[in-house]
């Protein structure tokens, strides 16, 4: 039987060579969070620094950030609030375009969704480039919102979007890490 101690997470991580295009290995989570020793493993790891945090709300990335974000929320004992690609929501909403490598894209979060000061965790499952994760924050910061961290379950180093946001001043905490693209 697999102890929790000394969990290997990574290995509960498929990879998937070139989708979505040649040249990418796609880091599939789907593996993790159908098993329910590594789904538990991995919500504890990632609330575990929070614990003591004055936190209002968690806030997770469409789509695989609603997955972690709201078994997180539910940990915490706190709500969730979305942020989508834009055109989903059905309320008013605010808006940050970003950068793809081909092209722009943008997501929105309810416009009443967070008031000036209240602090909140931001989730997805994974940091790259960091460009999904600035406009998130970019987003949060016009609500007037506290970002007290941003968390992830795999980070991509050779891409640097962690040190773009720890450069911003944002805490980082991440859980594995792969090498490459
Ligand atoms: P980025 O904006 O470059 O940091 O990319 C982060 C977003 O794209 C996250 O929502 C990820 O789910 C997704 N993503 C980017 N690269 C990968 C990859 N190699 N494997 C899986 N998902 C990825």
């Amino acid at each position: 039987m697999e102890l929790r101690q000394g969990f290997d997470l990574k290995k509960y991580i498929r990879t998937i060579h070139d989708h979505p295009k040649p040249g990418i290995m796609f880091r599939d989570i789907t593996t993790l969070i159908a098993d329910p020793l590594a789904l538990r493993a991995s919500i504890d790891e990632l609330v575990w620094p929070f614990l003591r945090e004055k936190i209002d709300y968690v806030v997770g990335i469409e789509a695989r950030g609603f997955i972690l974000g709201g078994a997180i929320a539910h940990t915490l004992g706190r709500g969730f609030i979305p942020i989508r690609k834009k055109g989903k929501l059905p309320g008013e909403t605010i808006e940050r375009s970003y950068q793809l490598e081909y092209g722009e894209d943008a997501v929105e979060i309810h416009k009443d969704a967070l008031s000036h000061g209240e602090k909140v965790l931001l989730v997805d499952d994974l940091i790259a480039t960091g460009g999904t994760a600035q406009a998130a924050l970019a987003l949060l910061e016009d609500t007037g919102a506290d970002v007290v961290a941003a968390c992830f379950i795999v980070d991509l180093p050779d891409l640097g979007g962690r040190d773009k946001l720890v450069q911003q001043g944002v805490k980082v905490h991440t859980l594995v890490e792969f090498e490459g693209e």
